[in-house]
């Protein structure tokens, strides 16, 4: 069950059974932040809240993230998603965007970062006159993935302390999954929580799960959960 939330006159998140995307407007197009999970119909719910030229703007490529793409001839992903993107049969054409790339929405500019760790190509979002980082799942209370191909706890941490450069620019954090919003003050402990896991301090929040046929350690900080392997 989708349910679209109105979090000002001009943005929109929409939570898709888990997972979250955004509907961000200016005053001369409209863009939606990711396309969900099992949302093939993200690009119509955008144009139903909204009459603006829509484009689509992708944190990055996990499965969850890409359900409605498909709806798109084109979008703006980071290069270094490509090979995440395409290995999911992900179809479109890819404009490339990386860090300090301006899009610009009339009169509500939005900023890229890139924060590759939890995959090759994330990127976060600075919504500049809102003072909102839109963090893919990068920065989020949840669980957040570093199993698997692809994921890097180190460029993980170093990703999170070049984010940390720009935390004069925003306020709060919207994330993919988890609670919405959160603080930025999440960022420090998130570092702080992937150094201890790969310093081999922290034991005392593992355990053993089993997601999706994949035996992994869940690392449960109060504050947010890591999954390794
Ligand atoms: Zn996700």
């Amino acid at each position: 069950m989708k349910e679209c939330i109105k979090i000002n006159e001009d943005t929109w998140r929409i939570e898709d059974e888990g997972v979250r995307f955004y509907l961000l407007c200016g005053n001369e197009k409209a863009a939606l932040i990711d396309t969900g999970m099992k949302c093939a119909d993200a690009k119509q719910i955008a144009q139903k809240l909204t009459n603006l030229p829509l484009i689509l703007i992708n944190t990055h490529a996990d499965p969850d993230h890409i359900s409605g793409n498909n709806a798109f001839n084109d979008f703006y992903m980071s290069p270094d998603e490509e090979g995440n993107y395409r290995s999911y049969n992900g179809q479109g054409k890819i404009l490339p965007i990386c860090e300090g790339d301006i899009i610009d929405l009339g009169d509500r500019e939005l900023m890229i970062i890139d924060i590759p760790g939890h995959t090759p190509g994330s990127i976060g979002i600075i919504d500049k006159k809102n003072r909102v980082f839109i963090s893919g799942d990068s920065v989020q209370d949840g669980k957040i993935f570093m199993f698997g191909p692809g994921r890097d706890l180190n460029q993980y941490i170093k990703s999170l302390k070049h984010l940390e450069q720009y935390e004069n620019m925003f306020d709060d954090v919207y994330p993919m999954h988890g609670t919405f919003p959160v603080n930025k003050d999440l960022i420090p402990k998130l570092i702080q929580a992937a150094q201890s896991i790969l310093d081999g301090k922290a034991m005392e929040y593992a355990s053993p799960v089993n997601i999706f046929g994949n035996d992994v350690t869940l690392y449960k900080f109060d504050y947010a959960g890591f999954l390794c392997n």
